[in-house]
């Protein structure tokens, strides 16, 4: 064999033993990366509705469904990550037994509860999303004596009940109680808002109550007294179940449906922000592996 022949032959070999070497590195590095992600806590994400949760249920990995009472819920991994998607059901009662079950059961390292809304501030358009720094409940109040014939006024309840009083002995716990996002969530979404194209992003405040109001005057006094966004009917039961645990959680809204603006209800939204959460949440784990 000539010089140069056993030359390239030599090279080759090298070459071919390098490369399997790097490509044992690397898929070791890859491997050791998908336990890292493997050992972490889930992170659960909510939707009341089937239009806002079952898009994100399809995109899972190793998917095992469990139902717990009314509520359903799917396990598996979202790009390698632990995550539960929990279809909640409507209102605050469902919203709430849904997150203590998650809770005690899932151990999650956060919850996002997310879907549709109603807007309450004109600025903001169907498909807009609201990343919820506040959530609060607009649905407790203590109203004015009235006699029997003077009828009623909800323009006129003007204190708020806090249902969550730190002095429980307190008969007139009288206040509009916010939970904060928090803040490590509020940042995971706010760098994943480049992402989303079908309209704006932009922090705002949840309204929640078991009541869909579609009275302009009553969604001027949340929007003026309140500083709401938008309403919906869990993001704030979520957020005081979750407080009471010390579980990181943050509400993020899409807006549905305006009437303060003409916004008529586009069910696509559901779809954009489930689609939206979804990298948020990643973004948060990726986050919490280099913690
Ligand atoms: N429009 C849906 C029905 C939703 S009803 C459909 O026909 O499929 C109420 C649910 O939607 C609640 O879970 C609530 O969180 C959310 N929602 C959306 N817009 C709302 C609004 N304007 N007021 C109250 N809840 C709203």
């Amino acid at each position: 064999m000539q010089f140069k022949s056993v030359l390239a032959i030599a090279t080759f070999s090298v070459c071919i033993m390098l490369s399997a070497c790097n490509n044992e590195g690397s898929s070791a590095v890859t491997q050791n990366n998908q336990d890292q992600k493997l050992k972490l806590q889930p992170i659960v994400i909510q939707g009341a509705l089937p239009v806002e949760s079952e898009r994100m249920a399809s995109k899972l990995d190793q998917v095992s469904i469990e139902t717990i009472g009314g509520w359903k819920f799917w396990k598996g991994t979202y790009h390698g990550y632990p995550m539960i998607i929990s279809k909640t059901r409507m209102g605050m009662s469902n919203s709430a037994a849904a997150t203590a079950i998650a809770i005690e059961r899932y151990k999650p390292i956060a919850i996002i509860n997310q879907g549709t809304s109603g807007g309450h501030d004109p600025k903001l358009n169907v498909y807009d999303i609201i990343l919820g720094k506040y959530a609060t409940n607009i649905g407790a109040f203590k109203t004015p004596s009235k006699a029997v014939g003077a009828g009623s006024n909800s323009l006129e309840w003007v204190e708020a009940f806090d249902v969550l009083p730190e002095d429980e002995t307190d008969p007139e716990p009288i206040a509009i109680r916010k939970f904060e996002a928090d803040s490590k969530l509020l940042a995971a979404a706010h760098r994943t808002q480049h992402l989303y194209q079908k309209g704006k992003v932009v922090e705002g405040t949840i309204g929640s109550a078991d009541v869909w109001n579609n009275e302009l005057d009553r969604i001027h006094f949340f929007y003026q007294n309140y500083g709401t966004s938008v309403e919906e009917m869990e993001a704030a039961s979520v957020a005081q179940i979750a407080s009471q645990f010390s579980v990181p959680f943050i509400g993020i809204r899409v807006v549905s449906n305006n009437i303060t603006n003409g916004g008529t209800y586009d069910a696509g939204t559901g779809e954009a922000c489930q689609d939206f959460v979804l990298e948020v949440a990643e973004q948060y784990m990726s986050e919490q592996l280099k913690d």
